[in-house]
């Protein structure tokens, strides 16, 4: 399929959209990201590549890294780990308290931000070196040395997340988490630093839509069974209180950021990846989703 043709008849339709939506403000660092950028990469998994517009330009990926720690902390820590994290999407906005405290410190799923501390605070006590292992993790996924944590966004972040701080402490009184609460954070601040460009995305997260297999090495990232629950969780809960919306616009696994990325993928054909950093009142990408909408009736794919 000639997927370059389809990006761009796609761009000039939502070109015309008045671009609404915000940038992520709240952390003062994203507030100074170019709102008007706008890119996109398929890779699909026999290696063809087509991309469009700001495609190889590094932006904040935020919440599309819980995706990663959720398979690291899941590779070794088997189905023990949702004890401590639920499957259920939760129905509120990714930095909400509410339900956290009726679930007794147990949060929803892995990619609200309760959800994500959680899976921080295990591989901080799996990991010796959590930052370097992590992240040389992340860069073993994508073969590429340069990708990195962002000193400036982590720190923004680490000066205004008063709602995370809020979060893990609540957990803590709870027992659900074990280790120091500002040890904790930092990692996590980290962790949704990192900075990629949507073609790094898709050769990272490729191994969702390879059966749990790195395409460019054939390493095995994840079992086949656990690849499935990571791709139905991100089917359920990739987009909090939007994931409905997403399931029903786009029908594709997928998970976003605040930093205005979005991946999604098609097991056994191809993972994409998209960016643009105003977001709706979701905290979802708002160019991003009505790009995915498109492209999955236009190619007529789907899950379902
Ligand atoms: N770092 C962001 C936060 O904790 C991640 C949120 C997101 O991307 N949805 O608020």
């Amino acid at each position: 399929m000639n997927y370059s043709s389809i990006f761009s008849s796609i761009y000039s339709q939502i070109d015309h959209l008045s671009n609404r939506g915000e940038l992520a403000t709240y952390i003062p660092e994203l507030g100074n990201v170019s709102p008007n950028k706008f890119g996109v990469s398929l890779l699909s998994i026999s290696g063809e590549e087509y991309s469009f517009g700001d495609f190889d330009e590094r932006f904040s990926i935020q919440s599309i890294a819980k995706v990663l720690a959720l398979v690291l902390a899941y590779a070794s820590e088997n189905e023990k780990l949702w004890k401590r994290v639920g499957v259920e999407p939760s129905g509120t906005a990714f930095n909400s308290l509410v339900q956290l405290e009726y679930d007794m410190g147990i949060p929803r799923n892995p990619f609200i931000n309760a959800g994500a501390i959680v899976i921080s605070d295990i591989l901080i006590s799996q990991l010796k070196n959590p930052k370097a292992d992590f992240i040389a993790f992340v860069r073993s996924l994508s073969g590429n040395n340069s990708i990195d944590y962002c000193e400036r966004i982590a720190k923004s972040e680490k000066n205004s997340g008063y709602r995370n701080a809020a979060l893990v402490n609540l957990m803590k009184s709870f027992g659900n988490i074990e280790n120091e609460v500002n040890v904790v954070l930092d990692f996590y601040f980290n962790l949704c630093s990192i900075q990629m460009s949507c073609s790094e995305l898709t050769q990272t997260f490729l191994f969702l839509a390879n059966k749990g297999i790195n395409p460019n090495n054939n390493e095995r990232i994840l079992s086949l069974s656990k690849t499935k629950r990571v791709n139905a969780v991100m089917q359920l809960c990739g987009f909090y209180d939007e994931a409905g919306e997403f399931s029903f616009k786009v029908g594709l696994p997928g998970k976003s950021g605040v930093g205005g990325g979005i991946i999604a993928i098609l097991p056994n054909q191809y993972c994409i990846g998209v960016w643009s950093p105003k977001l709706n009142r979701k905290g979802n990408s708002y160019k991003g989703m009505k790009f995915l909408e498109l492209f999955t009736t236009k190619t007529e794919t789907s899950i379902f």
